[in-house]
């Protein structure tokens, strides 16, 4: 079964209430058939983004989850409410998140069953750091962090995102060659539905290399999800590929 491409942006801590509109309605104006299409917004601005997205193709989703269902977590945000948003996705284990948060793999996985466990998809990242890769670490680290989710269930439904932390927002992007021999280690530990996005500084002009490795199933977008034309031109290089 042939697997349906997906394009998610991934907007961080971006946007103002008016510039997401504008940005969405030129990104509405230019949307391609064919790949799956999302953004992942700030929490504060998901109502307006599914107000604005109900009934168009693009689906939009959230940057992070509580691992926990409810309670005394001040700033914390369920996987019931952004079900209650119309979210679709939510990004686990981000490596800002990771690095940043210090959020473990024990972490990670526990949101990963909260947000299955709301219906939403989530959209696991996984990636292994300059100095990782440098000791020959990358197929070890991902494996490890991949396995502390699959442990703990199904992956049925879920995705998956190979984002070498070396290569996010550092406009230095993993080869085709370099992400596809990922991409294809990973695939190995899942079912053959299961997609495998890739993530890090993909741009209009790297995205169909990229894409057309037979192990890529479409792009986790940073920066460039925050620019129309940047954005649609990975889009359209996802239907083509
Ligand atoms: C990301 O934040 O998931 C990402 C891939 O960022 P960028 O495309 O900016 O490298």
């Amino acid at each position: 079964m042939a697997r349906t491409r997906l394009v998610a942006g991934n907007w961080k801590m971006h946007g103002t209430r008016a510039s997401n509109r504008a940005l969405l309605d030129a990104i509405l104006k230019g949307l391609a058939k064919g790949p799956e299409c999302a953004v992942c917004v700030p929490f504060p601005y998901l109502g307006e983004v599914a107000k604005q997205l109900a009934g168009t193709p693009l689906r939009w989703g959230a940057q992070n989850v509580s691992e926990h269902e409810r309670g005394a977590f001040t700033g914390e945000v369920s996987a019931a409410m952004l079900a209650e948003f119309g979210c679709r996705y939510v990004i686990v284990g981000h490596s800002e998140r990771r690095h940043l948060y210090c959020e473990s793999d024990a972490q990670v996985a526990a949101k990963f069953t909260a947000a299955h466990g709301a219906g939403l998809v989530p959209i696991l990242c996984v990636g292994e750091t300059l100095a990782e890769r440098d000791a020959g670490l990358t197929e070890e680290v991902v494996a490890r962090q991949l396995d502390a989710v699959l442990g703990k269930g199904a992956f049925s439904g879920a995705v998956l995102a190979y984002e070498p932390v070396w290569a996010i927002g550092t406009g230095r992007t993993a080869t085709p060659h370099q992400a596809q021999a990922v991409h294809a280690f990973l695939r190995k530990r899942l079912s053959r539905e299961v997609r495998i996005l890739y993530g890090g500084s993909v741009k209009a002009s790297n995205a169909a290399a990229l894409f057309a490795m037979p192990d890529i199933d479409g792009g986790l977008i940073g920066g460039a999800s925050l620019v129309a034309e940047e954005f649609l031109a990975i889009v359209q290089a996802a239907a083509k590929g």
